[in-house]
């Protein structure tokens, strides 16, 4: 792993999830289904879940809503899917969250935005109202400000004074600043009204990179509460991606970061869980956390122009995730693991040998082999058809042989 100096927080704890200092750096994704739907929104909990999401939050944004919470909480129990639920509010959360005592008992933290509670208008009655059920229930906040929503009154207030000043600062500087007020005497004022230090998030969301990452570091530099990274309204496909990597990336490497959301819109019909990867895939790239067997495969070129070296390396990859939830249940460890697929002799057997295991296909005028190495010693020559699967036996066979099994814990 890289040794990254992580920022001193408080730690909290969401529904028995460690976040901030020394805990590992938290994945957390949302869902996008109606949450009334119970089993849509049950169905989504579980599959953002399972492809590794340690926190899902839901929109809370209406009765209905509020009124599905226990029933989907109840239903995920029932599936053993104890994975904590976030609650997500806005403008009335204040009302919902004292109707409906069970949503509030029932999620395992609350994310509150400033921008539209209330906080830093004359009366923040809804904010208080929200911090005392909180405290009542001893449910962890996120104070969640985003530039969309950024609280306006704060905001007039700034640029209002920034006017005055003999050299005034332009206004991207003067938002960026509002953004870290609101979210720092937000939680000042949840702490006044009985929360604990522990019990706070931070975040403060922007769409551009550069902005994102001047908001981050300030936010570090002058509060301790654990920080939730996430670049918002990041987009589609690799625009998304790319965008929320770099951003989140820059801070990651800062120590800077408890737990990350990347808000990647999906195609239509898309896979929601692909933000759950794409977070996961950060972590990794960054050497923070391993969640998954990582393959190194180059780029392919004209040395190698059949496509049966990209499905080589599309086939291998996948069977390595399908393999992952069963691996993970029986080993410790593997998903460090590094396997190389390589489309020619110019860097394959190189990139072969620093893999766990590394496969060299020939190339277009090579000889018809495909020399395999197993902890950087060549180990056997595949030929024929079969390549694929004779490969992959080697990497089931590795795996059995090279990662501690789990004990079966057994009741008495
Ligand atoms: S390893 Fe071979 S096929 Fe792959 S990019 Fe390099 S030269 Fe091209």
């Amino acid at each position: 792993m890289a040794d990254i100096q992580r920022r001193k927080t408080v730690t909290a704890s969401i529904g028995g999830v460690r976040m901030g200092s020394d805990a590992p750096v938290v994945v957390q994704s949302m869902t996008n289904t109606d949450t009334a739907d119970v089993p849509s929104t049950v169905e989504q909990v579980t599959a953002l879940a399972r492809a590794g999401s340690e926190l899902v939050r839901v929109t809370v944004n209406n009765e209905e809503a509020a009124a599905a919470v226990p029933a989907i909480v109840d239903e995920l129990d029932k599936q053993g899917m104890n994975v904590p639920l976030i609650g997500d509010f806005h403008y009335n959360g204040h009302i919902l969250l004292t109707k409906y005592p069970g949503c509030a008992e029932r999620l395992a933290k609350y994310r509150i935005n400033p921008g539209n509670v209330s906080v830093g208008r004359k009366d923040d009655t809804n904010f208080r109202t929200m911090i005392e059920v909180a405290v009542k229930h001893q449910k962890p906040v996120r104070i969640g400000v985003n530039w969309g929503s950024l609280d306006q009154a704060l905001l007039t207030r700034m640029m209002d004074e920034n006017s005055r000043l003999a050299e005034p600062k332009d206004a991207r500087e003067v938002t960026m600043e509002a953004m870290v007020i609101s979210a720092l005497n937000s939680a000042a004022l949840a702490e006044k009204y009985g929360l604990g230090s522990e019990q706070i998030i931070l975040s403060a969301k922007v769409s551009g990179v550069q902005d994102l990452i001047d908001v981050y570091r300030s936010l570090a530099a002058r509060s301790n509460y654990p920080l939730h990274l996430g670049l918002t309204e990041a987009g589609m496909g690799a625009k998304g991606v790319v965008a929320s990597s770099v951003a989140l990336g820059v801070l990651l490497q800062e120590g800077i970061g408890d737990t990350i959301r990347v808000s990647l819109t999906p195609a239509p019909g898309g896979d929601r869980t692909e933000e759950v990867r794409v977070a996961q895939q950060i972590l990794q790239s960054l050497a923070i956390r391993s969640f998954t067997p990582q393959v190194t495969a180059c780029p392919g070129c004209g040395r190698t122009t059949s496509t049966f070296f990209q499905q080589m390396a599309e086939q291998i990859q996948s069977y390595l995730r399908q393999q992952m939830p069963v691996w993970n249940r029986r080993y410790t460890g593997v998903e460090e693991m590094k396997v190389a697929v390589m489309g020619c002799v110019v860097n394959g057997p190189g990139e072969s040998k620093h893999a766990n295991l590394g496969i060299s296909l020939p190339g277009t005028f090579e000889e018809p082999k495909a020399p395999v190495y197993v902890d950087g010693r060549l180990l056997m020559t595949l030929r024929g058809d079969r390549i694929v699967s004779e490969f992959i036996k080697i990497l089931e066979e590795y795996v059995d042989s090279h990662y501690a099994a789990k004990v079966e814990l057994t009741a008495k």
